[in-house]
């Protein structure tokens, strides 16, 4: 993060666009519309990717990871149905973009990533953005035992199957939303915990994620 960046008028109006740019791609939520409003995404990009903060595109963040684009971002959150108050489990902090998403829409929010220097990165960001999240270091297809329950959990890397350590993790009506497919493209899957032992499940489109590495991921 460039601490020389400010979040001036020129910036602001980017962020309009995108906004409208959102919509017409489909997203209603006006919560997760107006979370999006207020995160500055070109805080999270390297200064040679300034120019294009918000244009709906993925972006290199270093370590061969990117930032996701802003309808993938919005079309995930609006999965969740987030209300104040809800302890989500986001699996791939990566810049911590999604995070701040999360953390705008009123969420408690538990981050787990596997790349070290991307996971101190985004810890040290977003406390000086003042967005107050749990950082964990580690293998996010193992999901947080000791901190589960959760109402909503999100990965936002492409997984080959479903964890079944993040569904034993969700609470009895709780939300899981995770790409599966193969490691150029996934399907976007919203899982529900419908009983202890019931699910129900949507598949909701194609997306193309950096793959989900550990245990149960790739
Ligand atoms: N949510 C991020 C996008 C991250 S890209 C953002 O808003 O910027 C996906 C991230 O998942 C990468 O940083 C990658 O290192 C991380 N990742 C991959 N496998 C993982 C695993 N098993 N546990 C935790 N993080 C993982």
């Amino acid at each position: 993060m460039n601490w020389s960046y400010e979040d001036n008028f020129k910036h602001k109006g980017l962020r309009k666009r995108l906004i409208i740019e959102l919509q017409q791609k489909g997203i209603q939520s006006k919560s997760v519309l107006e979370a999006i409003n207020k995160v500055p995404r070109h805080f999270f990009l390297d200064a040679a990717f300034l120019e294009h903060a918000y244009e709906d595109k993925a972006f290199p963040i270093g370590n061969g990871q990117t930032i996701s684009q802003p309808y993938t971002v919005a079309f995930q959150s609006q999965l969740l149905e987030l209300k104040p108050g809800d302890k989500v489990l986001e699996i791939g902090t990566g810049s911590g973009y999604q995070c701040c998403v999360l953390i705008e829409l009123g969420a408690d929010v538990f981050t787990i990533e596997t790349v070290a220097p991307l996971h101190e990165k985004a810890k040290f960001y977003l406390q000086n953005l003042g967005y107050k999240a749990h950082f964990y270091l580690g293998d996010g297809t193992l999901g947080l035992p000791n901190i589960a329950p959760f109402d909503k959990i999100i990965v936002t890397a492409g997984a080959p199957i479903v964890p079944e350590s993040l569904v034993n993790q969700l609470k009895v009506g709780g939300i899981l939303v995770i790409p599966v497919g193969d490691q150029k493209l996934q399907k976007m899957l919203r899982i529900i915990k419908t009983s202890a032992t019931e699910f129900k499940q949507e598949i909701l489109g194609d997306f193309a994620f950096v793959p989900l590495k550990g245990k149960q991921g790739w």
